[in-house]
Parts: C-alpha cells; structure tokens; sequence
C-alpha cells in the first residue's frame, strides 16, 4: 500500500530527485581507503559454518546448488546516534552467456540526502572497478576486464549510514526506512544487486510517486548485527530468527529478495507455532489484544496459501507493528501500520484482518515469485489482493460481504491491471487511480477469470505459476502462457477487457 501525495509534496519530491541527480555527478564515491574518522575498523566475529552450501557448484550434478548472489553484512548500529557503520561483501556468478563489463548496484538510501556514505568500494575477486560513479541512487562501474559465464565477481564495500528521521506527514508517502522515537527499520539498507537481464543488461529503476520501484534477485543473506548503546528493553524483529555469539547477532536467511530489521525498545513480542513455522508478532504495548489478532490470522492465512500455492519456504515469519501509515512486504517479515492496530473492532470485518492476509501473501507474490514491482506491480499487488479473498473464503465467509463492498465495490475499481507505478492518469488522485486499477481492478479480474475457467482450473493455474517461477522474476507473459496451458477457455475477450497488452 502506498498514499498518494499532494501536488505541492510531489513538486518537492520534484525538487528533491532533481537535487539528486544534480548531485549525482559531484558525489562519485572514492574508492580510496577509509578515513579513520567514517570507518572503525569493524571486529571480524567468527562465523558459524553456513548451513547449506549456497553458491559454488556441488560434485554432484543432478542437484547442483542454487547460484544466485550472497550478501555478507557485518554492521555495527549506534543506536542513541541512528548511524550504522557497514561492512559488506557481495559474491556474484554470472550465469548469462553475453560477457558483463559493468556493475551496477542500488542503494536506495541515497534518496535521503546525506544519509549513505561510502568509504571504500572494491573488487577483491574477478576483474578491477574503474570509473565507479553515482547516478541517481544507483553506484554504477566499469570492469577492467569482461567476466564470462561461470565467472566470480565478488565485491566489498565498506560505508556508513546515518539513518534519516522519519516524521509522519499526512499526505506525504509514507517512509519506512529510518527512525522515529519508538522504532528503527532497517529497509533497503544495503547496496544490493540489481537482476541481471540477458539482452537487457541490469534492471534498476527511479522511484516513482506511489508503489515500489525495486526489483530483486533471489539471493542469500548473512546479518552479522552489533549494536552500541542499546537501550533497555530493545527488541529486534529481523527477516530471519536471531542467533547470539557474544555481542554479535547473527542471521542466516536463504532464498529471499530484502533482509530487514526493525527495533524498539517498546515492543511486545509474542509467537505461535504453525507447524514447522515460528510466526513473531511485534507489537505496540497498547495493542496486545490486536497484536494477537494479527498472529492469528497470519498463522491461517500461511497455513492457507502453503496449501494453494506452495509450502512457505522460511522458518520464521515476523509481523511488525509499523510507526508509519502503511502496510510494507520484505521476505521473513511484513509492517502493518499502527492505524489499522488503532481501529482494530475485534471481528473479521477490519482492515487489520484483510491486510494481514495481504501481507501474507506478498512472502508467495514478491518473495517466492519476483516481479518487476516498478512496471509490472500486478504481478505481486492484484494476486496479493485476491488472497485476502480466499482467506475470507476459508476462514471468514461471514465477513466476504464486508470485504467486497468496503475493500473493493467501494471504491467502484477501474482502469487497466497492468498499469505501471509512473503512470500519472492525469487524474486528482492519482495514487487512488493506481490502487483501483493494479489492486481492485486486479481482484476482481482474478474473480472474473475464476468464474469462468472454474475452481479446479484456477488452482491448478496458481500452482503453476508459483512453482515454474520460484525463485525466479515473472512476467505479465509468464502469466498469460501458464494461464493458456492450463485452460482451454477462450479468455481473449476477459483479458483484453482488464489489461491494455495483452501478448
Ligand atoms: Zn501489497
């Protein structure tokens, strides 16, 4: 979910991207040495052994390791000051046939001025960086030589973070990244690796005024996490379960598009078991009751979608309580915001509800199966937005009314599904056009094309779609092909009727 902005907001968001790009050509990050001011040389911790060998190609053929990039992220957050200083070690195979002879990397964080700091960027494994350059919020450089199929790349970069505060401001977009007095989320916090398109080359793109722009390979992370004048009292919720080794917090998460951490010290944590699965709900202290309400309703909803589409393939699940006025999807880990906690009405009926099945949902749509969320946020937001259907369906019917008349009928959806976050529609509302048009409008197609190919049909089609795009970025044109080979319905006059390209 995102809120739309005013006119006079997004003329200085306006102002701000073009103070950005202005910049962008004067910041070049140095890749000189670390001054001894911005880059304490960081205590290497000792390491656990991984659990599964992730990267390098096992002896054994028939089941060869998944190759997909892996983050190394040892940090130390001072917590009083916000800042975070960061060591971080990228390893990439290039596993496409045309030979690569640029990087690029996004780092969102420089859409906050001053708050990324780079202190060194270097490659330690594969072909030298040359030129290395900021554009926009992407840190883009030149390899002194090609790397070839099957080759290494493997960078390090050290820098710094002062996280941003993050001040509510009705109207403007919602920010998750940075602190606010009684929490601290760590989103998009790190350079990362942008998909690497055969043909295309990286796929990075700007934000836009309303949706996500990113999108994300399928990698593996491991967080190593210190922390400096921690308060009392402090919890952590994180994408993956926490493990001690001294001062130092350690996560393992394979198999995911983000890592996050959110922290407060006013945190109320309390779990559930949902067979192998350890759901964690955070929640405000006032909002116990509606923090267990949540918890619930995740464990069903899980439980629900591991059957319809494919068992969850984590461990553990945290629902956090945002300090913000939106709801936001990372793998392992989901914020509902405090305003849905605030009108929790203790029946089914509720936003608080409909949106925890919505964020559920978004561990299949945007975790298991990527997409591209910028030009193609159906993908992710219609089909999210449908299982909030089928978790009424499942555990509330008594509720379906409610849910189709004040989350969808309301608001009287139109407009093409597969619209884009930069579509502007020329309209007073434009952020209200764009949720009408990818999330409601986007519900009610998936209604419609169930209607007509029958449950058995419809089922069969989500199965397949999840499982052929595990782990993978689907496209509009993956839909429609797993769609036409499970269904000999004619459906061109439905498809064209909901979306302008229909391949
Ligand atoms: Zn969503």
């Amino acid at each position: 979910m995102r809120r739309r902005l005013t006119e006079i907001q997004r003329d200085i968001l306006t102002l701000f991207i073009a103070f950005i790009l202005t910049l962008a050509g004067a910041c070049a990050p140095s890749p000189t040495p670390p001054s001894s001011e911005t880059a304490t040389p960081l205590p290497s911790p000792t390491f656990p052994p991984s659990p599964t060998p992730t990267l390098a190609p096992t002896s054994t053929p028939e089941t060869p390791a998944p190759i997909r990039p892996r983050y190394t992220l040892t940090a130390i957050l001072n917590y009083p000051l916000h800042s975070l200083n960061v060591q971080e070690r990228i390893t990439y195979i290039h596993t496409a046939e045309e030979t690569l002879d640029e990087v690029w990397l996004v780092v969102d964080a420089l859409l906050y001025p001053g708050a990324f700091e780079m202190d060194s960027l270097q490659s330690i494994r594969g072909p030298a960086l040359t030129n290395i350059r900021q554009e926009r919020t992407w840190i883009k450089a030149e390899l002194d030589s090609p790397l070839r199929k099957g080759e290494t790349l493997e960078l390090d970069l050290t820098y710094r973070l002062s996280l941003p505060a993050r001040v509510a401001q009705e109207g403007l977009r919602p920010q998750v990244f940075g602190w606010s007095e009684r929490q601290t989320n760590l989103v998009d916090w790190y350079a990362y690796l942008p998909p690497y398109i055969p043909g295309q080359g990286w796929l990075a793109h700007p934000p836009g005024y309303y949706g996500e722009h990113q999108v994300y390979e399928w990698s593996d992370f491991k967080v190593n996490l210190q922390i400096t004048g921690e308060p009392e009292n402090l919890t952590i919720a994180a994408s993956a379960p926490e493990s001690r080794q001294g001062e130092w917090r350690q996560y393992f998460l394979e198999g995911a598009r983000t890592f996050a951490l959110s922290l407060s010290p006013s945190f109320v944590h309390t779990t559930r078991q949902a067979g192998a699965v350890t759901l964690h709900s955070y929640a405000f202290p006032y909002h116990k009751t509606a923090g267990e309400r949540v918890l619930n309703t995740a464990a069903q909803a899980l439980d629900l979608y591991s059957r319809l589409f494919s068992p969850y393939p984590h461990e553990h699940l945290a629902v956090v309580e945002a300090d913000f006025l939106d709801g936001m999807e990372y793998d392992g880990l989901f914020f509902l915001s405090y305003g849905f906690y605030n009108l929790d009405n203790g029946t089914p009926a509720q936003y608080l509800v409909a949106l925890t099945a919505h964020e559920t949902a978004h561990q299949w749509f945007y975790g298991v199966v990527g997409n591209d969320q910028a030009l193609q946020p159906w993908l992710d937001e219609a089909l999210c937005t449908y299982a909030e259907k089928l978790y009424y369906e499942t555990y509330a019917p008594e509720a379906l009314t409610w849910w189709w008349e004040a989350r969808v009928n309301y608001y009287q959806p139109r407009g093409y599904v597969d619209d884009s976050i930069y579509n502007p529609h020329g309209e007073a509302q434009p952020y209200r056009a764009y949720r009408d048009a990818v999330y409601l409008n986007g519900a009610v197609f998936l209604e419609e094309l169930r209607k007509q190919i029958g449950d058995e049909a419809f089922f069969d089609f989500l199965r397949m779609y999840v499982n052929e795009n595990r782990g993978k970025i689907a496209s509009a044109q993956d839909f429609f092909r797993i769609l036409r080979q499970t269904t000999r319905a004619p459906l061109q006059p439905l498809l064209e009727r909901f979306f302008q390209n229909v391949p």
